[in-house]
This record gives structure tokens, C-alpha cells and sequence, in this order.
């Protein structure tokens, strides 16, 4: 059994590109420029907008935060994004979700100048994935077909089980894996909370993909042996007896799934540190697009 160590590959993806970010600036050029753009004050967000500030300044990018009180209007905020779209010293841009409910998401994502939007939940980017053309994939996706690649798993002809259908992580694997190419050419079933039968399909997959947000759902006997488990949920449950009181835990009961697993991902450690390496490699391509660089 290997544990697939997303800390490792996601470290070796960042190196990479500041060895292409060190290139780019020694021969005179600006380095990559990520925004973030964050309404309100979620403790959540706010994790997560510092994690992609902090790893885009390790490898060299500049960054930067522009926040608004959660009352900003969509219209300010419309106006804010259609500013990035212009700034030709911002390369790439996220609008950190969720936004306030009366914020329409949709109008907002549609906004965002698809050569800029390296969440690539833009629907030309979403579209172009579809028709399998070069495009910005959602970093989760991105960061779990990387792990399979780096890990030469083998997807031609598998049965993949994907247990959630969001736009952002179950829905973009399944188009991208079902492909046919190489790293593709799965039979993917996609599972979600109105599946009837989940542990019947579950049996029979070769490579599991969890990306629910269920605490310890897949337990070990709802899989074979031999399994591929890849783990993209990231929950909080109580522990007491830690310092900080809780622990994050994923969709898979790790402990007992992997006596059966012959791959398996931890939480944290697995697809979590992927997502934000995948962010930056979006970024890094944005970038070329716009200095007209070769990737
Ligand atoms: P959503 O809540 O948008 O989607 C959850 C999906 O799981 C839905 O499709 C839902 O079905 C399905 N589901 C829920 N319960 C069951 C069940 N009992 N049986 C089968 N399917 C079920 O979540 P996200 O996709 O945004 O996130 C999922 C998890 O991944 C979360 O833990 C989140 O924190 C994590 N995540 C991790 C990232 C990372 O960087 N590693 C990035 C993004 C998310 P239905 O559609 O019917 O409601």
C-alpha cells in the first residue's frame, strides 16, 4: 500500500515553477501577479486566501488581497472585477467563494475575463474542458489528476466511482477522466446524494474518488481490495483530547481503508496541498498567455 504524499508532489510542482518564475525575472520581466479578492470575513476564506498569498510569495509571484466588508454591493463588486479584467499587472484573479446571498455567484464568475480566471469555473473554460481544448481546469481536479499521473496509476479502462457531483471537484473529474487520452479513458460512474445502491458500485470500482464533505463516509467494507482511494474532503470533527479541539478528517475512514487500499490519500496532506500548487501552475499559465511565453 502507498500513501500518496500530496505535500511531496504539491512541493515539487511549486519548485518547478520558481525555477520558471527565477528564468522569467532574470531576463527582465515582472514576475506573475495573483489577485484574491475576498468579501466578508469568513474564518475559512480568510485561511485560504493567506495559504495561496503565502505560496505565491515562496515561489517568487507577487500577490495581492483586496477585501471588502460583506455589504459591498454587486454592482461595486462587478465594477472591482471588470478593474482586474483591465489591469494588465494582474495576470490571473479568484473571487474567494461563497460570496454574501445577495451577491449573485453566476454573475460574478461570468464576469471574470476567462483568460484570467484560474479557478476556471468560467463556463468558456468549463466549455472548453468539456471539448477537451487547452483551458483553465478547477484546481482540485487538476491537483487529483496530477497525483494519479505523478503516481503513474493507471485510469485507461478503470472503473472510477466519483462519490459528489459539484462543479468544483466531482463533476469537472468526471468529464476530465472519462476523456479519451492518456490519463483518461476511465469508465466513470458519478455518485451523489440520491444514488441508491452506493456500496453495491463501490465494490466494484477500481479507483475511488470521495469529494462529499461526510466525515469517515467510505468505510472499509464498501471496497475491494486493491482499491485506489483518492480523498478530496476536508471535514472538522471534535477531538478533545487535541490542543486545538478538533481534527480534520476526510470522506474515507482512513484508518481501516487503507488495510485495502493499494493507493491512498491522507487528509491533510493528500489532494489538499494540490489544489493551491494547481492554483499557481494556473497562474503560471495565465501568465505566459499574457507575456506571449512558451509554458
Ligand atoms: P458540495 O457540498 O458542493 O458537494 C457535495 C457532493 O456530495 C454533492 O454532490 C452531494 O450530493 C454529495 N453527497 C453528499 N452526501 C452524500 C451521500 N451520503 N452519498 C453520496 N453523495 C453524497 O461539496 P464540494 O464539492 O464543494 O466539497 C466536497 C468536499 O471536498 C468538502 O469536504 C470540501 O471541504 C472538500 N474540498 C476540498 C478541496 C481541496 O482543496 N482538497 C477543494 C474543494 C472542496 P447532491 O449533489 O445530491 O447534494
Amino acid at each position: 500500500m502507498t500513501i500518496i504524499d500530496g505535500k511531496k508532489v504539491a512541493s515539487e510542482i511549486k519548485n518547478e515553477l520558481k525555477q520558471k518564475v527565477a528564468a522569467a525575472v532574470s531576463k527582465g520581466l515582472r514576475p506573475p501577479h495573483l489577485t484574491a479578492v475576498l468579501v466578508g470575513n469568513d474564518p475559512a476564506s480568510w485561511a485560504y486566501v493567506k495559504s495561496k498569498e503565502s505560496a505565491s510569495h515562496k515561489i517568487g509571484f507577487t500577490s495581492s488581497l483586496l477585501h471588502f466588508d460583506e455589504h459591498i454591493s454587486e454592482a461595486e463588486l462587478l465594477s472591482v472585477v471588470h478593474e482586474l479584467n483591465r489591469d494588465t499587472n494582474v495576470d490571473a484573479y479568484i473571487v474567494q467563494l461563497p460570496l454574501p446571498k445577495h451577491i449573485d455567484e453566476q454573475k460574478v464568475i461570468l464576469a471574470v475575463n476567462p483568460l484570467k480566471d484560474v479557478d476556471g469555473f468560467h463556463p468558456l473554460n468549463l466549455g472548453k474542458m468539456l471539448a477537451g481544448l487547452p483551458a483553465f481546469l478547477p484546481a482540485t481536479p487538476y491537483g487529483i489528476l496530477e497525483l494519479i499521473k505523478r503516481y503513474q496509476i493507471p485510469t485507461q479502462g478503470k472503473h472510477v466511482l466519483i462519490i459528489g457531483r459539484s462543479l468544483i471537484v466531482g463533476r469537472p473529474l468526471s468529464i476530465l477522466l472519462g476523456q479519451k487520452r492518456q490519463g483518461g479513458n476511465a469508465t466513470v460512474t458519478v455518485a451523489h446524494s440520491k444514488t441508491q445502491n452506493l456500496k453495491q458500485l463501490s465494490l466494484q470500482a477500481d479507483i475511488i474518488i470521495t469529494a462529499m464533505g461526510k466525515p469517515l463516509f467510505l468505510k472499509s467494507d464498501m471496497v475491494k481490495n486493491g482499491v485506489v482511494i483518492i480523498d478530496a474532503g476536508i471535514n472538522s470533527i471534535d477531538a478533545p483530547q487535541t490542543q486545538r479541539g478538533y481534527r480534520l478528517v476526510g470522506d474515507v475512514d482512513f484508518e481501516n481503508v487503507r488495510q485495502k487500499a493499494s493507493y491512498i490519500t491522507p487528509v491533510p496532506g493528500g489532494v489538499g496541498p494540490m489544489t493551491i500548487a494547481m492554483l499557481l501552475q494556473n497562474t503560471w499559465k495565465a501568465y505566459t498567455l499574457q507575456q506571449g511565453l512558451s509554458e
